[in-house]
C-alpha cells in the first residue's frame, strides 16, 4: 500500500568512479528498499546515478547496475561539467516529491538517510547531513576547513558549518532552486537561502569506500574561492575602504614630506620615494584583481548558458510516475532541445 506516501530519488554525482559504485548501487538499494519496506516511503522511490561525463567506465557500470537492481536509474551529462552540476542535473531532472543528495564514494554514511526520511516525515523541507567529526581527514584538511567556514561566516556567507552536500529538500525547496538561475553554483551557501523549515542529522564521515578524490587541490581551491565570491560582495568593500585607508596615509606622508622639505632637516632620500610606488602599485593592482573576479562572473552570468545537457538517460524500472503522488509528471523526461530553448 502506497497511497499518499513520497517518492523518493536519491541523486548520486559521479565521476570516474567504477571502482566504488556497485557497492554504493547496492548500500543504496538496501536503504530505500528497506524504507519501502517500513511503509515511510512510496514505492516507486529510486536511485539516479549522474554520470557527470565520466572517462572510465562509469556509465556503462551504471547500465549493469540498472539491469540488476529495478530501483536504478541513471542520467549522463553530456561532458564534465563539475560535481555541482551534476547535482543540479539530477535534482532538476527528477519530480520526486523528496531528493536526497550524496557522494558516489560512500563517505557520507547511507544510514543517515532514513533518519533524513524521518525528518521529512515531520514536514521539514530541508534536511542537512553534518558531519559528527573530521577524524579521517588529515589534519591540514581539518585546520583549513575550519578556518575557511570561519572566513565565510565573517564575511556574512549563510552556511552550515561541516554540512557538504548531503541533503535531503523537498519538491517545493528543488522548485524554488529552480528560481535562483545563476551559473556560479556553490550549492551548500545557495539551499540556505531558500529559508523554508530546516533541520540538522548528524554522521560520521567514513574513508573514501575505493578510488581517489575528485577534488584536486586546484579544484579544491577554485571551489573555495567560488564560495566567497558568489555569495558576498564584501571583498569589493574591504579593497574600498583599504583604498581609503591608504589615500588617508599618503595625505599625511604628503604633509610630512613638505614638512622636511621647508625645515631642511634632512634630504628625502630613495626609500621614502619608491617605496609607496610599489606599495600603491601593488595594492591597485590586487584591487583591479578582486574588481576582475566579479567582472568576471558578471559576464559568466550575462550569458546564460545551460548548465548541462544531458546525452543519455535511464528510467528505473521501479518507478511508476503515475502512481507518484507528485503531480508534476508531465514535463519528464526534458530533452537536449528543451534545455538549450531554455536560455533567457
Ligand atoms: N564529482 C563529480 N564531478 C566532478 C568531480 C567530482 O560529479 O567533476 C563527484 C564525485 O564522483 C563524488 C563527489 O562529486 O561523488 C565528490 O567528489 P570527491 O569524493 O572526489 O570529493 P572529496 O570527498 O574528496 O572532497
Ligand atoms: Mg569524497
Amino acid at each position: 500500500m502506497t497511497e499518499g506516501k513520497k517518492r523518493l530519488v536519491v541523486v548520486v554525482p559521479c565521476y570516474n568512479e567504477e571502482e566504488v559504485l556497485p557497492e554504493t548501487g547496492k548500500r543504496l538499494n538496501d536503504v530505500v528498499e528497506r524504507l519501502v519496506e517500513a511503509g515511510k516511503i512510496h514505492d516507486g522511490s529510486s536511485i539516479c546515478f549522474v554520470d557527470d561525463g565520466s572517462r572510465d567506465r562509469t556509465w556503462r557500470t551504471i547500465e549493469d547496475l540498472s539491469l540488476r537492481l529495478p530501483r536504478v536509474g541513471g542520467l549522463r551529462l553530456s561532458r564534465n561539467r563539475g560535481h555541482q552540476n551534476a547535482l543540479m542535473a539530477g535534482l532538476f531532472q527528477t519530480d520526486a516529491d523528496w531528493t536526497i543528495t550524496i557522494d558516489a564514494d560512500l563517505q557520507d554514511d547511507v544510514e543517515a538517510i532514513p533518519r533524513m526520511v524521518d525528518a521529512a516525515l515531520e514536514g521539514v523541507d530541508i534536511v542537512y547531513g553534518v558531519r559528527r567529526e573530521r577524524a579521517v581527514d588529515t589534519r591540514l584538511k581539518r585546520v583549513s576547513a575550519r578556518g575557511y567556514y570561519r572566513t565565510l561566516a565573517a564575511l556574512g556567507v549563510e552556511i552550515v558549518y561541516d554540512h557538504a552536500d548531503f541533503r535531503l529538500m523537498s519538491r517545493r525547496a528543488v522548485d524554488a532552486l529552480k528560481l535562483f538561475g545563476e551559473r556560479n553554483l556553490f550549492l551548500r551557501a545557495l539551499v540556505p537561502q531558500l529559508g523554508f523549515e530546516t533541520r540538522i542529522v548528524q554522521y560520521d564521515r567514513a574513508d573514501r569506500s575505493a578510488g581517489v578524490t575528485k577534488y584536486p587541490l586546484r579544484k579544491m581551491l577554485s571551489f573555495a574561492f567560488e564560495g566567497i565570491t558568489s555569495f558576498s560582495t564584501k571583498p569589493l568593500r574591504m579593497v574600498t575602504l583599504l583604498g581609503l585607508l591608504l589615500s588617508l596615509c599618503s595625505a599625511v606622508m604628503a604633509l610630512y614630506a613638505i614638512f622636511v622639505r621647508f625645515e631642511g632637516i634632512t634630504v628625502p632620500g630613495w626609500a621614502s620615494t619608491v617605496l609607496p610606488i610599489y606599495i600603491v602599485s601593488g595594492v591597485q593592482l590586487f584591487s583591479l584583481g578582486v574588481i576582475g573576479e566579479y567582472v568576471g562572473k558578471i559576464y559568466i552570468e550575462t550569458k546564460g548558458r545551460p548548465r548541462f545537457l544531458i546525452a543519455d538517460q535511464i528510467e528505473a524500472r521501479q518507478t511508476d510516475p503515475s502512481a507518484s503522488v507528485s503531480t508534476e509528471t508531465s514535463e519528464r523526461p526534458q530533452t537536449i532541445a528543451a534545455l538549450v530553448s531554455d536560455r533567457p
